[in-house]
């Protein structure tokens, strides 16, 4: 049957990564946005946009692809001028993204336009939807984003700050926003502070990225992270840091250390790559193993494996070669097309395999396609043994605040016991760090489940922002997604 959904939301997985970039007071503020942008393109592959504003109008360029081949040209950056401008790289697994759905999402409000950024994902972004939608808003795409340009649009406030903060309130989830307006150039973070974004200073100009790569391409000093809850406003009075929301116990995202920031940013006084090599020394402490050599599942697994390898005083070698021209297999649309992914991404070095007993490093195991392609690649080329270990727990909960993840019904550790997902991988053994060896990584004695430090949601299941998309009543996704296979 043709089912059309009625939650907007739904045809873009709920679940988005993405990479935010705002600048202030510099004449090339969108080439720069552009190099910024470029830096963070691995937090988002799919569609890219910038929006600038040179004092009498606001300039927008939206396209699918990568920024590279949206903003290389010259003429581009020549349409886009002024000394402010913000950007956004979005990553989203569905395929049916459409150029409306590209951000930053740009609005004429009573007060002057304002263009958005956003980072993360509103976890009742489908309540309020619903809400503004019976009151009469009418909605332009389908992003959880565009809820806050109505909900600012609709505040009773008189200061535009106000009015962002006022709509912010009515929002669950996690966010990290870049915003611009005529005069602005506003930063925030949620009080949870699950997303990244960090400030940066360059010859008089202000700068917010996603990451502290976005500012080192640029050549901008990292001033600090923007804190959890913290609101920044940048204009020509310089800058003003606001803390609008009650306070909260911070859960930065623990998956952004094993995976997602890239290896040189600094995110929240660590370096990542830092991180991931203590990572793998706490799984080879953890989870050791006789063997002749540690390979690292490329490119996500390398630090991890660079530590567990020294831990071990067991040789690294790469290995398996990536391909690196082509994207991130997890953004393939179809099973099908996924598993073919593997092999057009990954190769064995033979020489560094044939007749040994090999550990394998991966960051993580998500439905475990990956894994077990590279395992049956590694066998070909004459692995004697093939031990995989994995530099995070097993994932067994969907995220809700902007990694995308697939339901869990397709978790391979949420279905399947280690032992089942050893004999499903085809490993001759399996191991995961355990959760307090993550958070002693991290610098932690482990995980205190009483406060946790992170959220590590996709390990553990708890969930520090109510979702109530998911959960409540009439709004919840999943009761409509249960009607809909009661109709099928
Ligand atoms: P899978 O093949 O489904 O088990 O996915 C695991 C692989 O995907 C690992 O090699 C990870 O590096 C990578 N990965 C994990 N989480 C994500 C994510 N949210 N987006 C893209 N790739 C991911």
């Amino acid at each position: 049957m043709t089912f059309v959904s009625t939650n907007p939301f739904d045809d873009d997985k709920l679940h988005e990564e993405c990479g935010i970039f705002g600048i202030y007071g510099t004449p090339d503020a969108a080439a720069h946005t552009a190099l910024g942008l470029h830096a963070l393109q691995h937090r988002g592959q799919e569609a890219s946009g910038i929006v600038s504003y040179d004092g009498t109008r606001f300039n927008s360029h939206r396209a699918m692809g990568h920024v590279g081949a949206n903003f290389g040209q010259p003429k581009v950056i020549q349409g886009l001028p002024g000394d402010a401008a913000i950007g956004h790289n979005r990553y989203s697994t569905s395929g049916d993204t459409v150029l409306r759905n590209v951000q930053p999402i740009y609005a004429d409000l009573a007060f002057g336009g304002i263009a958005v950024a956003h980072n993360g994902n509103l976890t009742n972004a489908y309540a309020v939807r619903s809400r503004l939608v019976k009151s009469g808003s009418i909605f332009q795409s389908t992003m959880d984003t565009e809820v806050i340009t109505h909900l600012i649009a609709r505040s009773e406030k008189h200061h535009v700050v106000d009015r962002i903060v006022d709509a912010l309130k009515q929002v669950e989830g996690a966010y990290s926003l870049v915003c611009l307006t005529a005069k602005k150039l506003i930063g925030l973070r949620d009080p949870t502070g699950v997303r990244p974004l960090v400030l940066g200073h360059l010859k008089g100009a202000w700068i917010l990225a996603s990451e502290t790569c976005a500012l080192d391409i640029i050549g901008a000093e990292f001033v600090r992270d923007v804190e959890p809850g913290e609101l920044i406003v940048i204009d020509e009075s310089g800058l003003n840091s606001h803390k609008p929301f009650p306070p909260t116990a911070s859960r930065f995202c623990i998956f952004e250390y094993i995976y997602f920031s890239r290896p040189d940013s600094i995110v929240e006084g660590h370096s990542v790559y830092n991180a991931r090599k203590r990572i793998g020394a706490e799984l080879a402490r953890e989870n050791g193993v006789d063997a002749d050599v540690v390979i690292p599942v490329p490119d996500s697994g390398v630090p991890a494996a660079i530590g567990y390898a020294a831990e071990a005083k067991i040789p690294f070698e790469l290995g398996i070669i990536r391909n690196h021209y082509i994207g991130r297999t997890f953004i393939e649309p179809t099973d099908q097309i996924r598993h073919l992914g593997v092999k057009l991404k990954h190769n064995a070095n033979r020489v560094h395999i044939e007749g040994k007993r090999v550990i394998l490093v991966d960051d993580s195991i998500v439905r475990g396609t990956t894994s077990t392609k590279i395992i049956e690649m590694v066998r070909e080329a004459g692995a004697r043994e093939v031990h995989m270990r994995i530099a995070s727990p097993p994932t067994t909960h969907s995220c809700f605040y902007g990694v995308d993840t697939p339901e869990r019904s397709k978790l391979l550790a949420a279905i399947h016991d280690l032992e089942a997902m050893r004999t499903y991988i085809k490993a001759d053994s399996l191991a995961f760090v355990s959760m307090d060896g993550l958070y002693r990584a991290m610098g932690q004695k482990g995980r205190d489940a009483a406060k946790p430090q992170f959220c590590d949601a996709c390990f553990s299941g708890d969930y520090p922002i109510p979702l109530t998309d998911e959960t409540g009543g009439q709004t919840s996704r999943s009761v409509q997604l249960s009607l809909l296979a009661e109709t099928a």
